[in-house]
């Protein structure tokens, strides 16, 4: 069997090798036994119930709970030539009734749906009534109540094991731990599946968690590195989100806010924008999240710190699934620690809860704090051994230092202790380094005897030194919300000079660059043109195809392409990623590209569609001059072009006051009939507003009244 599963990987997905436990669990699953797949983002689990389904007679079943992964897979699987459904609630009755009857004539080989709609007795008596290759259970994980993705519904998919008794059933999921692991099994009536677990380490996300200074511009250097790549920055709240997304549009890097106090139609927009465009940024909270099956996510940044180390690896495991070099880029200070602190103190729950929460965050601040490499003590975490450390994250590549604070740290805690547990650390770093100013006068702190007693440190140091304090617990923060930091019992053994202190040392921002990350650059500077012509020849057919472009091509075969230079559709056929019908569909056009023998780099339709995208995404004429390398009377000209036919609104296209914008439009309007040309309106502007953007201003109206 598992030649034949060999074939249909080769022929139907193009790819040569199976990875992991995939060939394992295809031929558990391929003869008819049960499976539980658990399986890191990225790590392939689709092909694990695909390739069976192709194997086996009758129709596979795949019950996924959101109906934007569903589409997504269903128009895969139908570049790939395989007849896929979905089957959800924007169907009318008629192509409902449409798609029963091609079941029932044998002509779909996959049908995904909810798991609501899958219990449906009607549906269920339908399926009964059918052969069944085999049921597979997409994020499984969401039968345990304990996870946070918990879904009723999947609580009835535990009948399936006594209504099809012999039809195999697969359960995958991304989630590790071993409390959901026991649910699904005994929810699901899984114990007689096969347990396959993978490693859950992401060999190729660089993990980098910086002290926070100033963060925006920290996140431009980072970005900096990384223009075009597409990525996802969370922050904590709603107001962040929209002013970082402006923010960064204004220097020149496409991005969405995604939150949920926008509209859901905005929302909805702004995912399908992101999954459809290449290189935006989704600046978001964590609203954005479950369903960015984005395969080419290059890099995730937190500006906010995540509350546990659950969160952090599932955010920064949106990045890479494709296997390509990403990025996990987190920067984080004292504030973050404060904060999380403090709603952990005034959140509901009961004790218990608040403890576990409490354990989850330090684990999340130890990993912040870590000397030794990131990914073992990730890993860690999750109960997985590295034997080694990594050699790909900060840690590794750069080195750390710490050094010997303990006396340091018993003059901070002293500080503390002397000024009444009730000051910030602004104002602990006045009293050490001896500032004579008006609160510390005020409040008589320059009799302290501490006062000044710390000048051996910088200012910046001691703000590591008293974050990290926080972080290992030495000193709390107040309850009542103003920053203020008390001693903790732990401190105790320090302050009796019972222990040592060993901290680490943080890297000035104006210490000499670090290594960049692995990710920065995939391709290098020599291959970009045609690696440009590339992508522009994949976004034309995603385009005339109405799927996303990683649906032609994953970045991964665009890449071996433009390294491995196929000559012909033989060598193509070889290439990762390209099946037999794709080969047919698109290898040609692609060895055309790859020969120079079309001009693809940039048509002036593609420079329309460019442009497009960055004045929707906020940008000014001159950002997108800058941005498409073209002259800003260029960009006008398009962009008027643009509004004419209303791919654009004026709005979107310039950023005119409303009273001038009224006064240009009724100075066209003015006359009787035809709109007068520029020329004739232009002299009451002069000066004023730039001949271009009045040819705009007429478009919109022209577009409006179709004159
Ligand atoms: P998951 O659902 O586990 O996050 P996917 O099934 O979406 O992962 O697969 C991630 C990516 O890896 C996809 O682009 C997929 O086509 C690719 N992939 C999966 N298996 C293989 C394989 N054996 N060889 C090459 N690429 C693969
Ligand atoms: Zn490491």
């Amino acid at each position: 069997m598992l030649d034949q599963a060999q074939r249909i990987l080769k022929d139907v997905f193009g790819y040569d090798a199976f990875r992991g436990n995939q060939g394992a669990i295809i031929e558990r699953v391929g003869s008819g036994g049960d499976a539980l797949v658990l399986m890191p983002t990225g790590g392939g689990k689709s092909l694990c119930y695909q390739v069976p389904a192709l194997l086996r007679e009758g129709l596979a079943v795949v019950v996924s709970p959101l109906i934007a992964l569903m589409d997504d897979q269903v128009a895969t699987l139908d570049e790939l030539g395989v007849s896929a459904v979905a089957l959800n609630s924007t169907l009318s009755t008629d192509e409902q009734r449409d798609i029963a009857e091609r079941i029932r004539r044998g002509e779909i080989k996959m049908l995904y749906l909810a798991p609501e709609r899958l219990v449906q007795p009607r549906m269920l008596a339908f399926l009964q009534r059918l052969e069944i290759a085999l049921f597979a259970i997409d994020e499984a994980h969401c039968v345990s109540q304990w996870g946070h993705d918990f879904r009723p519904e999947y609580m009835q998919l535990g009948q399936l094991a006594e209504l099809f008794p012999n039809v195999p059933r697969i359960a995958l999921t991304a989630t590790a731990d071993k409390r959901t692991r026991e649910e699904i099994v005994q929810r699901l009536h899984l114990e007689n599946a096969e347990r396959f677990l993978s490693s859950f380490d992401r060999p190729n996300i660089f993990y980098r968690i910086v002290p926070k200074e100033q963060p925006r511009k920290q996140l431009l250097g980072f970005l900096a590195e990384r223009r075009g790549d597409a990525g996802i920055v969370y922050c904590m709240s709603r107001k962040k989100v929209d002013d970082l997304a402006a923010f960064l549009t204004e220097q020149g890097f496409p991005a969405l806010p995604y939150h949920a106090g926008l509209p859901n139609e905005l929302r909805a927009y702004h995912q399908k924008r992101f999954l459809n465009e290449e290189g935006l940024i989704m600046v978001a909270t964590i609203a954005f999240g479950m369903g960015i099956d984005k395969p080419n996510v290059r890099f995730v940044a937190h500006l906010d710190l995540p509350k546990s180390l659950e969160a952090y690896y599932q955010e920064t495991g949106r990045a890479g699934r494709d296997g390509l070099p990403a990025d996990a880029w987190m920067a984080y200070g004292l504030q973050d620690v404060i904060f999380l602190k403090q709603m952990l103190n005034n959140s509901e729950g009961d004790e218990r809860h608040k403890r576990v929460e409490q354990h989850k965050l330090d684990a999340m601040l130890a990993l912040c704090e870590e000397t030794r490499c990131r990914r073992q003590a990730l890993l860690a975490y999750f109960d997985e051994e590295l034997p080694r450390p990594c050699g790909h994250c900060d840690n590794c590549v750069d080195g750390v230092q710490t050094w010997d604070a303990t006396e340091p740290a018993r003059q901070a805690l002293s500080a503390i202790y002397r000024s009444g547990q009730r000051y910030g650390v602004g104002h602990l770093v006045d009293v050490l380094l001896g500032r004579d100013n008006d609160k510390v006068r005020g409040l008589g702190h320059q009799h302290l005897s501490v006062f000044g007693v710390g000048k051996a440190l910088s200012e910046g140091e001691w703000r590591s030194l008293f974050r990290q304090l926080v972080a290992r617990g030495l000193a709390d923060v107040d309850l009542e919300g103003f920053g203020g930091l008390r001693l903790s019992d732990s401190c105790r053994p320090l302050l009796r000079g019972e222990v040592t202190l060993e901290l680490r040392r943080d890297l000035s921002s104006k210490a000499p660059k670090p290594a960049s990350s692995a990710a920065s650059q995939l391709v290098r500077s020599e291959e970009r043109e045609t690696w440009e012509a590339l992508r522009t020849l994949r976004r034309k057919l995603a385009e005339e195809h109405s799927v996303p472009p990683y649906v032609i091509f994953p970045d991964a075969t665009l890449l071996e392409m433009l390294r491995s230079q196929p000559a012909s559709l033989a060598d193509m056929a070889r290439i990762s990623g390209v099946g037999a019908r794709k080969l047919e569909r698109y290898g040609q056009a692609f060895l055309e590209v790859l020969q120079g023998t079309v001009e693809v780099v940039r048509s002036p339709a593609d420079l329309r569609h460019e442009l497009v995208t960055l004045a929707r995404a906020g940008m000014t004429p001159a950002q997108i001059a800058r941005q498409l390398d073209c002259s800003e009377k260029n960009v006008y000209t398009l962009l008027a072009e643009a509004i004419g036919k209303q791919q654009l609104s004026l709005e979107q296209a310039l950023d005119l006051p409303e009273d001038l914008l009224g006064e240009i439009q009724e100075a066209f309007l003015d006359g009787e009939g035809e709109l007068p040309p520029v020329g004739d309106v232009a002299p009451l502007f002069a000066g004023r507003v730039p001949e271009q953007v009045l040819y705009c201003v007429r478009a919109a109206l022209q577009a409006e009244f179709e004159l």
